[in-house]
């Protein structure tokens, strides 16, 4: 077996032994993943603010420095970094590790916001019930035929910040079409992290979901 074989087989396991601890913990969790500047912060800052009040809610942030650590602590909720040490990607081993620092038998909903990339984040599951990937609408509308595993995976595909639709090339259509292509059953909500808009579907997608 490879080398890069055994990493990811090895990998795979930890996020099996998360998947179950999350579980036994009733504990439904997401993966949030993205390019860097795609709202990944602004949605969960929002959907804290919108849910905190009837959910227990804790965040993992995948980061080499903890400016969004800040950002989130100031919303009254269990944050915690989970230091890459430099690496583009969280692996199951850093989810591991972040969970022994968070009261799980008091949270509900756990977001793990994922490194800004759209390349390995996609090779290392962590774990979570979901797979969350956002788009925005400033990057274009060919991301997922450019990232077809990181799209192709998702359970929920968000495209941010559709208030500037007016002013960047990007056709919703087409970017539906492609991720068609490559992902039937994805739920693909256009939202505005920063005017709200579809912020509602979101918020109703999040509170339906169970751990499977
Ligand atoms: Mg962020
Ligand atoms: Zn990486």
């Amino acid at each position: 077996m490879s080398v890069k074989n055994i990493v990811l087989d090895t990998n795979a396991a930890t996020a099996n032994q998360i998947r179950k601890k999350l579980t036994s913990y009733g504990i439904t969790s997401f993966n949030i993943t993205a390019s860097p500047g795609a709202g990944k912060t602004t949605i969960l800052e929002k959907t804290i603010l919108a849910l905190r009040d009837k959910r227990k809610i804790a965040v993992i942030e995948g980061d080499i420095v903890p400016i969004d650590v800040e950002r989130l602590s100031e919303l009254e909720i269990p944050v915690v970094l989970a230091d890459t040490f430099g690496a583009c990607h969280l692996d199951a081993s850093m989810i591991n590790k972040a969970l022994r620092h968070l009261p799980l038998e008091s949270i509900d909903l756990l977001f793990v916001e994922n490194v800004g990339n759209l390349i390995c984040p996609a090779h290392f599951p962590i774990g979570t019930t979901y797979t969350v990937a956002i788009a925005s609408i400033p990057e274009g509308d060919d991301k997922p035929e450019k990232y077809p595993l990181l799209f192709g995976n998702a359970d929920v595909i968000l495209i941010n910040k559709i208030d500037l639709i007016p002013y960047c090339p990007f056709s919703i259509k087409r970017f539906t079409a492609s991720v068609r292509k490559i992902n039937k059953t994805a739920v693909i909500l256009p939202i505005s992290a920063h005017t709200n808009e579809g912020m509602l579907s979101w918020l109703s997608y999040v509170k339906k979901s169970k751990i499977s």
